[in-house]
């Protein structure tokens, strides 16, 4: 019997594992799909309180991770894809083993959302990505493409222009949605040329399988022209990762979890904390708010069952 579970490894899982480790509860956290969460992915993080100079998402994620096993939270490569709960007791399926546990604490963050265009899945590693850190280093002197025109993709419009020789940003409206700063920069930097009121409607791959170029659609002329990209980066923001959860736990049209009384779900014992449940403030710093908070829940819901 485990005293706490913990689903996912971003700043939200993250956060509950240093207060519930701090409290002597051991808790497991699952590393999930996506280890680090999306600050993994992320460069230069300037707005998490306490570095003046900023941080590298890596680096800010494996600080918390130390800081949670130094006072004895356990970590497993593992994802939670199953479970139940009944008379206040918790079963949870761990890939394929069933865990009982006291509380669960669901911080399983939000997944990349991509276009949709056929051919997708296919290209993905071929000149299709959703991550300029991960990927940006491949694509050195050539010029490359980011869909979208919200935060995210002005940051890796920004950091590929260390790499391509040329960042087209693509946008489907004529203003970015991405926050003053950002937007500044992004129109300010001269290797960037944004694309107004363009749509993607297909990927075009070489005879090798590699992505050639991207065939855009003017939302105003209708005009209709090819752009020849090496490598398209697509930021059109996240779904939440909810689908263990679906029929079990109350949750929103688009599947985040929706939290009553602070970060208990619906079901007693569960808690819900981060962008898994948040679809207003999705930063960092909020979501290591909720993981906090989640913790503290549980602790309380421990308490009063004894
Ligand atoms: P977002 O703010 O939801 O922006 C998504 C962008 O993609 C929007 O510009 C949207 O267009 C566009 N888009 C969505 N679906 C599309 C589609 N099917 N085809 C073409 N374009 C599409 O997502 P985000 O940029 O990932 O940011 C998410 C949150 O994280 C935000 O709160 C942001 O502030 C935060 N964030 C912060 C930082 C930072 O502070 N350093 C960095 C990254 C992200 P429309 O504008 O027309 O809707």
């Amino acid at each position: 019997m485990e005293k706490m579970i913990i689903v996912g490894t971003g700043c939200s899982g993250l956060t509950a594992a240093i207060y519930a480790a701090r409290a002597n509860f051991a808790p497991l956290v699952l590393e999930g799909h996506e280890p680090g969460g999306q600050l993994s992915t992320t460069t230069l993080v300037e707005n998490f309180p306490g570095f003046p100079e900023g941080i590298d998402g890596p680096s800010l994620v494996m600080n918390m991770k130390s800081q949670a096993e130094r006072f004895g939270a356990r970590f497993e490569y593992a994802t939670l894809t199953d479970f139940e709960a009944a008379n206040g007791h918790i079963k949870a399926k761990l890939d394929e083993r069933w865990v009982e546990t006291e509380t669960l604490i669901i911080a399983s963050g939000a997944s990349a959302k991509w276009l949709g265009l056929p051919r997708e899945k296919e290209l993905i590693g071929h000149g299709l990505t959703s991550c300029a850190t991960c990927d940006g280093a491949f694509y050195r002197n050539v010029p490359v493409c980011v869909i979208g025109g919200g935060d995210s993709a002005c940051e890796e419009a920004n950091f590929l222009t260390r790499f391509a020789s040329k960042v087209y940003l693509i946008h489907r409206r004529d203003s970015l949605r991405a926050s003053k700063i950002m937007a500044e920069r992004t129109l300010a930097n001269p290797k960037i040329e944004i694309l107004w009121n363009s749509i993607p409607t297909e990927y075009i791959a070489d005879a090798e399988g590699e992505m050639r170029a991207i065939k855009l659609t003017n939302s105003v002329t209708s005009h209709e022209h090819e752009l020849e990209v090496k490598c398209v980066f697509v930021a059109i923001g996240h779904n939440p990762n909810t689908k263990a959860f679906r029929g079990k736990l109350d949750m929103d049209a688009d599947g985040y979890l929706i939290q009553h009384n602070g970060t208990h779900t619906n079901v007693p014992g569960v808690f819900a904390s981060g962008d898994v449940a948040d679809r207003t403030y999705r930063q960092a710093i909020t979501a290591a708010g909720q993981g906090c908070a989640a913790a503290l829940d549980a602790e309380r819901y421990m308490s009063h069952h004894g």
